[in-house]
């Protein structure tokens, strides 16, 4: 594989393999762009079949936190990193060290953080070789469980789309269909039971499902007929990638708004949406209160109602998104593209300007 032509494809500034015999550590990480600042992005650990596939997904997720810093109006670039090994039987404190002393000798240009496979404890011993780690548990400022704040931010998207397709951002008595109940399925859950929404959920997961029954009287379906069902709002709260050839069919919603990270299978599946009517609102900025809560951290004296204020933009994005799909005739998901690639051709070219510095 020719590894700095992969690179340039979409301009990756730096990769950094990581090897430690002892430790038993392979891992990489990837910056993508820190034009805005440094790049952060969390840290998966995952038993990949090959190299290769361990080298595509960090390439694909650090760019995609390119994308998402800057459209959330952060200071931020975009970077991940891999830890090439199974969660269930590969973790060491050996292992955690020698990771974080390899993110320390990046002297700040990557902050790491939880992501799949990896975590609160596990974070916690990377943080005993560098301090660029974000969100880590029981450390005073820190910005803690981000759930509640990234159910928030999808509310308030919901509720931008909501005023698009029907003129009032009211989700009272809308029937909203959620396919996962974990941790940010359930807080959605409770905020729009509070908003009058009638919901109807599924989860694979009969516990989450018996929680948020009890809480909101959501009404249940399986798991293969959430896509379904005849509804307003369908949001994907649980995996990547379920709407695709097979799901797109079977829709009946208006508006498709939830969590879950990566959900167009392919970027083309935006385009059907939009041929068939259904307002898409890009993952990447309705769930973006993640990054907004971690950066509050970043920030120094983590306020977590200061976050909530700040959730705003996801509001104000889904808007000019919408304003952006309309004027260029194109998918949401492309107008969001747009919406980020030009905050950071702004600012890039704003910070170029020389600075004196003592
Ligand atoms: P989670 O693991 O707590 O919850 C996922 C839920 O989905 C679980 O209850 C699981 O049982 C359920 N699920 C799995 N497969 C399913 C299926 N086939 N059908 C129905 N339900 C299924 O994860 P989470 O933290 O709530 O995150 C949910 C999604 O939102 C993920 O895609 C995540 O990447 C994304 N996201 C989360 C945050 C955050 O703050 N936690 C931020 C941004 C994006």
């Amino acid at each position: 594989m020719e590894i700095t032509k992969l690179m340039e494809q979409f301009d990756y500034e730096q990769l950094v393999f990581c090897q430690d015999k002892t430790a038993g550590l392979k891992a990489i990480i990837a910056i993508h762009d820190t034009t805005l600042g440094p790049a952060l992005g969390g840290t998966r650990m995952w038993p990949y079949a090959c190299e290769e596939d361990a080298l595509v997904d960090v390439l694909r997720l650090s760019r995609g936190m390119t994308y998402k810093n800057a459209a959330a109006g952060l200071n931020l670039g975009g970077g991940k990193a891999v830890i090439i090994a199974d969660p269930n039987t590969g973790k060491s404190e050996a292992l955690f060290r020698a990771f974080g002393r390899f993110v320390e000798s990046l002297n700040g240009r990557y902050i790491t953080a939880e992501d799949v496979g990896i975590c609160v404890e596990d974070m916690d011993i990377v943080r005993q070789e560098t301090k660029h780690v974000n969100g880590v548990g029981a450390i005073a400022g820190s910005s803690g469980d981000p759930s509640p704040v990234t159910a928030f931010g999808v509310l308030r998207g919901m509720q931008a789309c909501a005023k698009a397709m029907w003129g009032s951002e009211q989700l009272t008595n809308k029937k909203i269909a959620i396919q996962g109940l974990g941790h940010v399925g359930y807080y959605l859950s409770k905020f729009l039971h509070d908003e009058g929404a009638k919901l109807v959920v599924t989860d694979i997961n009969e516990a989450n499902i018996a929680r948020v029954v009890q809480e909101t009287q959501a009404a249940v379906v399986g798991h293969t007929d959430i896509f379904g069902v005849d509804c307003d709002i369908f949001a994907p709260s649980a995996l990547g990638a379920i709407i695709n050839d097979d799901t797109i069919p079977q829709l009946k919603c208006k508006i498709v708004a939830g969590a879950a990270n990566n959900q167009l299978k392919e970027d083309r599946h935006g385009d059907i949406l939009r041929e068939k009517g259904i307002l898409y609102a890009p993952d990447y900025i309705i769930n973006s209160g993640g990054v907004i809560n971690a950066a509050d951290e970043l920030n120094g004296d983590y306020k977590r109602d200061r976050v909530f204020k700040a959730l705003e933009i996801v509001y104000r994005n889904i808007e000019e998104i919408i304003a952006i799909s309309e004027r260029d005739n194109i998918s949401t998901n492309k107008a969001a593209d747009i919406l980020a690639e030009r905050r950071i051709g702004i600012l890039g070219k704003v910070r170029s300007s020389f600075l004196p510095r003592n």
